[in-house]
């Protein structure tokens, strides 16, 4: 089967259908969450997400706009992207995003947006230490785990009856084989608002019959997306930021 990654779209319209163009003809789709938030067109992405009928997990923005996790968490423009796309969400995207699960886990791969030993929590992985409990968690016979909310493109791999945990950066792209007797965190990025310094989208494909998996990372308007961020009446940090890749 070959899977197209992609997460934390958050709105990005533009982002969203440069990485579909990018990842192309696959099986199935899977997103580690965060469908909407920060950007401008949270109906028109929940309308593709659902047209593709990916295998899907909800993410903290999804949570948030859904009213179903505290705004206090969110930093003041987080918190004003969830009150505005709250307030234009259509009831189909609404119905959409409530359906989602915290996570799940398939023959070939588990899913999570943040952690998954505490995926409600939705905690950070950002070092080796912050990754062992995902690796503890994952069920016996999964090797690959799915995540996104910190935006970073990289993974994290841990070799069968070792203590220690490798982190690389995927910041710039990249194909990975993934090695038997080895376990695998993969972030193939954000789409929508990346975080790792490079402002191309960030997206992926996995093989599992060949064991590869792509970082990509894509071009897209960044100029349109900020029009729209800032007609919309957004913070103008969400629009200055993608320029910046931060
Ligand atoms: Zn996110």
């Amino acid at each position: 089967m070959r899977y197209g990654i992609m997460s934390d779209i958050h709105s990005n319209l533009e982002a969203f259908n440069a990485c579909l163009e990018r990842i192309g003809q696959v099986d199935a789709y899977v997103s580690p969450g965060d469908i909407v938030g920060y950007g401008a067109s949270p109906n028109e992405c929940c309308e593709i997400i659902s047209r593709l009928a990916p295998t899907t997990v909800v993410g903290n923005h999804d949570a948030a706009v859904l009213g179903n996790l505290d705004l206090s968490w969110f930093n003041p423009s987080a918190r004003a992207a969830a009150v505005c796309t709250s307030q234009i969400l259509s009831d189909t995207a609404r119905l959409y995003l409530s359906q989602l699960q915290l996570d799940l886990s398939k023959s070939e791969w588990s899913l999570v947006h943040g952690s998954l030993d505490d995926p409600g929590s939705f905690k950070y992985i950002t070092s080796p230490w912050t990754a062992k409990p995902t690796f503890e968690a994952m069920p016996v016979g999964i090797t690959v785990c799915f995540i996104g909310h910190t935006h970073i493109a990289e993974y994290y791999a841990k070799q069968s009856g070792i203590e220690g945990v490798d982190r690389i950066s995927m910041r710039n792209g990249g194909k990975i084989a993934l090695r038997d007797g080895f376990s695998y965190i993969i972030n193939c990025g954000s789409i929508g608002q990346p975080r790792d310094g490079n402002p191309l989208a960030g997206c992926g494909i996995y093989d599992s019959a060949s064991g590869i998996i792509e970082f990509f990372r894509v071009p897209y308007d960044i100029a349109e997306t900020q029009r729209k961020i800032r007609d919309a009446g957004l913070p103008a940090s969400l629009a200055d930021r993608l320029a910046l890749g931060i």
